[in-house]
Parts: structure tokens; sequence; C-alpha cells
């Protein structure tokens, strides 16, 4: 699918050509997890695949939609008893309706999108169809809203509408993102800054492991729990500590007698990945990707042994990564599942992909799934 065709769709079914075409990318994260809700930074970039939506405002008081991708369209009104029943448009929906909330209202319009972000494989294919959508009613509609504020929009899109409970990072991703940078964003302050990527000679790959382990019993609650406990402990002998974020590994070590094993484990990977995560972006400033990369290696090993949010199909592709000379590799994501995220030598690319394939296929019978991606630029207009 392209523009052109996206074009030709729009004008078949709505009877005349867009008036405007949008696109927003999904994201990744070089490094930095878990580290949100410990007060700490994430490195996220927006990348080459995204949703492409046609636009034309109508004249009949709804919104229209048309699914490319799902070959399926819907009608709806702009109050809030009118949510659409297909979970692909209430990401729309909610949108209009939190845009509505700030006092930012649109008319009726017709749009037709497309994507190529991999849907739910930690990519943030709905970061993206929000913040197209956002970004595009936002200039439409010369709403004036500020990149931050639809960002935020979108997040609350997630929370209201969807029924998902994610932080700012892969909407604030969509629209920040910015070609041959990361964002350096501090999940506390909401302070971002750009840090350079320019990997030349290094591309940057994910393999998807294909598997979403069942979790029981909410081991991301335990985890966060884990982490307020440490919190806690370490701030009864130094009140500046608000979250893990504050706190050194001495600072650490002098409660361990007052902590579980557990959560001195847990404090230990959120302590070492946010000063990771640092050192990662000192590296970056000097286009030093062997120290990235082995700051990644560091944390999928944080993520495997402290954190214990690994399972056998990731361990094994960051194993296959050394195995094959890969710069650096980790887990991309919440853990038990998902892809891994790796910066590989350009020489190296295909006997990695090759070999990782075939060995991942031999030991658990699933083809696992590649992805390239080239930090990009964020929301804009494409035509
Ligand atoms: P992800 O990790 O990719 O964000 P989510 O489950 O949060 O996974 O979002 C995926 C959902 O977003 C899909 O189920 C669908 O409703 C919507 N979506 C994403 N991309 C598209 C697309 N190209 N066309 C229609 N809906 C999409
Ligand atoms: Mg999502």
């Amino acid at each position: 699918m392209n523009i052109e065709q996206l074009k030709k769709i729009f004008d078949e079914r709505y009877g005349s050509l867009p008036e405007a075409v949008y696109s927003s990318p999904g994201r990744v994260n070089l490094i930095g997890e878990h580290t949100d809700y410990n007060g700490g930074f994430v490195l996220p970039g927006a990348i080459d695949k995204g949703i492409t939506l046609a636009f034309k405002v109508n004249e009949i008081s709804k919104i229209r939609l048309y699914s490319v991708d799902y070959d399926e369209s819907t009608e709806f009104g702009l109050a809030e008893a009118d949510k659409p029943a297909q979970g692909w448009a209430k990401y729309v929906f909610g949108v209009i309706r939190e845009l509505a909330k700030r006092g930012k209202t649109v008319s009726g319009f017709d749009a037709a999108f497309y994507g190529d972000v991999p849907l739910g494989a930690g990519l943030s294919s709905s970061a993206a169809l929000e913040s197209a959508f956002a970004f595009a009613l936002n200039d439409v509609f010369a709403l004036n809203v500020d990149s931050f504020e639809l960002a935020k929009i979108g997040q609350a899109t997630e929370h209201n509408y969807v029924g998902v409970k994610c932080g700012i990072m892969d909407q604030f991703a969509s629209i920040f993102g910015k070609k041959g940078n990361l964002i350096r964003l501090d999940c506390r302050s909401l302070e971002y800054k750009y840090v350079p990527f320019n990997p030349v000679g290094y591309k940057v790959v994910l393999i998807d492991s294909c598997v979403k382990h069942e979790l029981v019993n909410n081991p991301y609650n335990r985890r966060r729990e884990s982490c307020e406990t440490a919190a806690a402990a370490i701030r009864k002998r130094h009140p500046e500590v608000e979250f893990l974020r504050d706190a050194s590994m001495d600072m650490l070590k002098e409660v361990k007698n007052e902590i579980n094993d557990e959560d001195y484990m847990r404090a230990e990977f959120v302590i070492g990945e946010v000063k990771r995560l640092l050192d990662a972006c000192d590296a970056l400033e000097k286009d030093d990707y062997a120290t990235v990369g082995k700051k990644m290696y560091e944390t999928h090993e944080g993520l495997s042994k402290l954190y214990e949010v690994s399972c056998e199909e990731l361990d094994f592709l960051n194993d296959c990564a050394k195995k094959y000379g890969v710069t650096g590799s980790r887990i991309m994501g919440g853990g038990f599942g998902g892809c891994t995220i790796n910066l590989v030598e350009e020489s190296k690319y295909d006997n990695f992909i090759a070999k990782t394939t075939v060995d991942y296929k031999t030991k658990f019978n699933i083809a696992p799934k590649v992805y390239d991606v080239v930090i990009s630029d964020g929301a804009r207009k494409a035509e």
C-alpha cells in the first residue's frame, strides 16, 4: 500500500479525493526498561513504520472511517454515547472525545487509513493510530493543541476508551520523533532531550519471538510494589529519594537487611538501568556504538536475572545475538515475550538473521519474525 493507492481507495469510497494525508509512526525504545514508573528515563525513537491516513471534512456531522488493513468501515457520531463497536475505531473515537473534553471540537469527516506497524509486537501500532488522528485533527481544524497535549490525548484515549493504563512514552515518541535522534524522556518531569542516533554501518532489527506467556498473579504489579518498598526503605535514611531513580547502589546496600531479597534484586536492576541509560546517552553523543551495545546486553542480563521478566525464548534470542556477533541485544518492552531489539553491524546482519531464524525454529518450532527499523520523523502531514 502507498499514498497514491490510499487516495484512490478514499476516492472510490467517499466520492472525491482526500484533502490531506497524514502519517504517524510506531516506536522502539533503545534502552530504559521498567524505569518509567520509577521516575526514571526512557530512550525511545520513532520508526519508519506507521499509520497513514487520508482525510476530508464531510457535510454530514458524522465520522466515517475505513480501515484498509481490516477491510472494515464504520460510521459514528461525535457525542460520548456514540462509541463505535469496532476495536480499531475506538482509538479514533477516543481521540475525538479527548479533544472535546479539552474544548476542541471537530466536525464530521471521512478518513481511510492503513498501517505497517506490526500489531501487538511492542512497536506501538496503537500510539501510531492515535497520534496520526490527533495530529491530523489538530492541523485540519486548527485547534492549536500543543504537541505535548496531543501525546497526552493519545495516552488518555488508551486509558479511557481502550482500557490500557499506559505511560506517555509511546505517544510522545510518535509525536516528537525526529530522524537521526532518540528522545531521552524524563518520566518524572516529562522534560526531554534529543540524543543523536546515527549508527553508520549498523542496522537496528527486531526479532519477534512470537510468544506471549500468560501471566499469573500480575507479576508487573508485584515488581512495582518491590520498587516502592525498596524506595521507601531508602527514603527513611535519604528523604530526598522519591523514586528509585534518585537512589544510588550504595544507598540500596545500606538497606539490604531491611528488605527481602526479591525486592533488593528488583531495585538493583532499576538503579542499574537508570545508570545504563545515562551511560548509553553519553556513548551516543560520541558515536560509540560498541558501548551502547554493551549496555543493551547488560540490560538484558538484568531483566533476565534480577528483574526476572525474560523467558526461555527471549534468552535464546539474546544468546543467538551474542553467538553471531551482534553488537547489542536485549528484550524490548515489559518482557515475558515480544521482541528483542538488536544493534548489528551491517556486515554481520545477513548471517545473524539467517542463522537465528533457523536456530529458533529448530528449538521452538516457531518461525521468528524480523522487523528492520530506521529511526525516523514523528507525526507529520504527508501531503
Ligand atoms: P501495539 O503494541 O501494537 O500498540 P495494541 O494492542 O496496543 O498493540 O494495539 C493494536 C490495536 O491497534 C489493534 O488491535 C487495532 O485495534 C489498532 N490498530 C493498530 N494498527 C492498525 C491498523 N493498521 N489498522 C487498524 N487498526 C489498527
Ligand atoms: Mg499499544
